[in-house]
């Protein structure tokens, strides 16, 4: 099966995310997506909720699309997550799968700095998907870093859409309105749990 892995903080899972999801599928022919939220980042700071909260509010949001799962495995090793070691993990675990990066090109500028970069090229292939106010052309650090990088990489030069994780935590500590913003099911969890400064609402 060929499988797009998503890997994020996910801090929450928004509906940026999924129109990633539905633009990628249009635009690859992948069977699933698998939303892989980090245990932490290495290049950014800690999430605000926890990996519990964010690993929940993830299944809430792709239950009712069969095309998506989410996958444990950054959350159930140890921090900091790397992704190399994930697909090495995952190209184990699963041996007849074929893996596709899926991310938006503000995290394949930061590539460049990731650790052994190699042996995620080596495993998988990447779809990046532009972003308002990013650039969609291959970074050069990465380019001078890896020459072959091109074959690998495809950009899909529309934005699939504006919303940040960021912008959602900042209307929330500001009791301002998210809907719109993530899935229902997720809003709900949010206020439930009085997850990033939101009025707790049973
Ligand atoms: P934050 O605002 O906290 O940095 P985020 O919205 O970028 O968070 P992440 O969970 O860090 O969300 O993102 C996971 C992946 O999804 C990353 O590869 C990111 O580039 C991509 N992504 C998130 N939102 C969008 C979007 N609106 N368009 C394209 N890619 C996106």
């Amino acid at each position: 099966m060929r499988i797009g892995l998503f890997g994020g903080t996910f801090d929450p899972v928004h509906c940026g995310h999924l129109a990633v999801v539905d633009q990628v599928q249009a635009a690859c022919e992948l069977e699933r997506i698998w939303l892989i939220p980090a245990a932490r980042s290495p290049l950014r700071d800690a999430p605000q909720a926890s990996a519990g909260h964010r690993l929940a509010m993830c299944r809430l949001a792709t239950a009712d699309d069969s095309r998506l799962d989410v996958c444990a495995s950054e959350i159930e090793r140890p921090a900091p997550s790397f992704t190399a070691d994930t697909l090495r993990e995952l190209t184990v675990w699963h041996p007849n799968d074929v893996f596709t990066l899926v991310l938006g090109v503000d995290t394949l500028a930061e590539m460049s700095a990731w650790r052994d970069t190699e042996t995620i090229f080596e495993l998988s292939d990447i779809v990046a998907i532009a972003r308002p106010g990013y650039a969609t052309h291959l970074p050069p650090a990465l380019l001078a870093k890896h020459p072959g990088v091109a074959k690998r990489v495809k950009v899909l030069d529309a934005p699939a859409s504006d919303v940040s994780a960021s912008d959602v935590r900042v209307r929330l500590a500001a009791q301002e309105s998210i809907e719109g913003l993530v899935p229902s099911t997720v809003a709900a969890y949010i206020q439930r749990h009085g997850l990033y400064g939101a009025t707790k609402r049973l």
